[in-house]
């Protein structure tokens, strides 16, 4: 039996609520086809997790806070650039090819930093998910933080589990119209935010509101309001767990990356079983363990599974299911930790008898040092990387067709397309200079033959990369060699760079 269909056993009766509670797990057997035939796949059952408090949910809290605080104001905030360079903090300028994030501004030919960030990225995914399991689903993966919102709104409209059940099963009349039309207006409103805070990494905030309110927006950004507008409606108002368990691929891909060593969510059924009522379990003590099968841990599981049937592919780890066993042992008066964070290779000490080992314990090992030091080895190349990179540059890309000209006084004229970079927010005069063949000067479209030299200056707008047109013209006796174009800036930084070019001229 493989973990899906282990999550779809129905185990647990709800002894608290008196109603019906259906868990997804009770309510998702598979039926046969009309036709008696298997059936290929399982109708949705809806989830309706309970109101919970606890540790785990006040990290929730605090962690949609922080995440849907970040997703929401971050294009708001202003940086200041300078008159030349514009003042949002965080701004992917599609139309001059830029990234701006707080001081640091990426150009193009510097991709290998948002590379160098999406390994981290990755590297970083792989350090949490060794020492902590999923919990990067359990807490701030967007579909689960916007899947949470949700659920909240749920509350607010409908009322607490119970209420939603019977929300559901009631038929079609006034109140039930009034509540889905109420709830459903909720959504679209957070979605379309959800779709309109999108854009505006995209272009000035400020800007882009007004022209989008007054119809002048490009219509890329209307289209993509409604595209998210609509993913974020679906997937957070009503695919929610699914995405979880059936559409995405990281669960599986995190299930080879966790071994003994790493924290899930445990229920410790050496404790818990064989689990039966509190009543029976209090009149005879020694043939019962602590679960009190009060369904508790099923009823706020925003994915509606069992964790007492082991660990399954659609547990995200966001430990509801420990506040609730929690609150339940405090009633009762067992001690807690029933169902808790805890390893593979922990468990198996516990069963023994061994004391239990503080979960940051897990996280002190050579495969997290490993990920640790990688991740931190990449970030502190980057932020050297970033510290020592110039702000201006040079590249040449030279003429093929013709490889050179000669002249009528016998010498040699090769031309070339400089491309000067001004990567600072002001504009800078720069100093062009021939380095290597000798006896050789240049001019420009604009300065003329007459006015050649070894060196010239140019003043590059800020922010700006621009293309120069350059001849360099060498006495009659000059052979093929390599030479190099250099640039310095005229100012207090002098910075310099070089590019190396190739001077054609006739064979003997
Ligand atoms: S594990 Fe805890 S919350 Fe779940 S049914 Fe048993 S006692 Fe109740
Ligand atoms: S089983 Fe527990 S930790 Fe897993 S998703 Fe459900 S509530 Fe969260």
């Amino acid at each position: 039996m493989n973990d899906l269909s282990k999550a779809r056993q129905p185990r647990a009766v709800d002894r608290i609520d008196t109603r019906p509670p259906a868990p997804a797990s009770a309510t998702s057997r598979a039926a046969g086809a009309p036709g008696g035939g298997p059936q290929l796949f399982e109708k949705r059952k809806a989830v309706h997790p309970q109101k919970i408090d606890g540790r785990f949910r006040r990290f929730k809290w605090l962690m949609m806070l922080i995440t849907l605080g970040i997703y929401y104001a971050t294009p708001w905030i202003r940086w200041d650039r300078g008159p030349y360079a514009p003042d949002q903090a965080v701004l992917i300028d599609l139309a001059h090819r830029r990234f701006y994030m707080f001081g640091i501004e990426i150009w193009p030919h510097e991709f290998y930093f948002v590379a160098g960030l999406l390994v981290m990225a990755g590297i970083g995914l792989f350090l949490v998910t060794s020492a902590v399991g999923r919990a990067w689903c359990g807490y701030s993966c967007p579909q689960t933080v916007w899947t949470d919102l949700f659920q909240h709104v749920d509350r607010f409209v409908d009322g607490d589990r119970n209420a939603q059940m019977r929300l559901a099963k009631a038929p079609w009349g006034p109140k039930k119209i009034a509540k889905r039309s109420l709830k459903w207006t909720i959504y679209l409103v957070i979605a379309f935010w959800t779709g309109g805070a999108w854009i505006m990494y995209f272009a000035d905030a400020p800007t882009l509101v007004r022209d989008f309110w007054s119809g002048e927006a490009a219509a890329s950004a209307y289209i993509t309001v409604a595209i998210l507008t609509a993913t974020t409606f679906t997937l957070g108002g009503f695919m929610r767990e699914q995405v979880c368990i059936y559409m995405c691929p990281w669960p599986r891909i995190q299930s080879a990356m966790m071994d003994e060593k790493s924290l899930t969510v445990t229920y410790k059924d050496w404790r818990g079983e064989p689990r039966a009522s509190l009543k029976k379990s209090q009149a005879k003590p020694d043939l019962f363990g602590a679960c009190i099968d009060c369904n508790q841990c099923v009823s706020v599981c925003p994915t509606g599974i069992d964790i007492r049937e082991g660990p399954q592919v659609g547990c995200i780890t966001c430990g509801l299911c420990i506040d609730a066993c929690d609150r339940v042992m405090d009633e009762v008066g067992r001690p807690r930790g029933l169902i808790d964070y805890a390893t593979l290779e922990d468990c198996d000490r516990e069963k023994t008898g061994a004391a239990a080992r503080p979960p940051w314990k897990a996280l002190l090992r050579p495969r997290t040092a490993v990920y640790f030091l990688a991740w931190g080895g990449i970030g502190s190349g980057l932020l050297f990387a970033l510290g020592t990179r110039s702000h201006l540059d040079i590249s040449v890309a030279q003429d093929r067709n013709p490889p050179f000209m000669l002249m009528s006084d016998g010498s040699v004229r090769n031309a070339y397309t400089i491309k000067l970079r001004n990567m600072e927010s002001r504009p800078r005069a720069m100093r062009i200079a021939l380095e290597g063949l000798p006896s050789a000067t240049m001019w420009t479209d604009e300065i003329g033959r007459e006015d050649a030299a070894r060196a010239l200056t140019r003043t590059i707008p800020a922010d700006r990369a621009q293309p120069l047109r350059v001849y360099v013209i060498a006495p009659p006796e000059t052979r093929e060699q390599d030479f190099a174009f250099s640039v310095t800036s005229l100012d207090e930084q002098a910075e310099a760079d070089s590019s190396q070019a190739r001077f054609n001229a006739p064979e003997d």
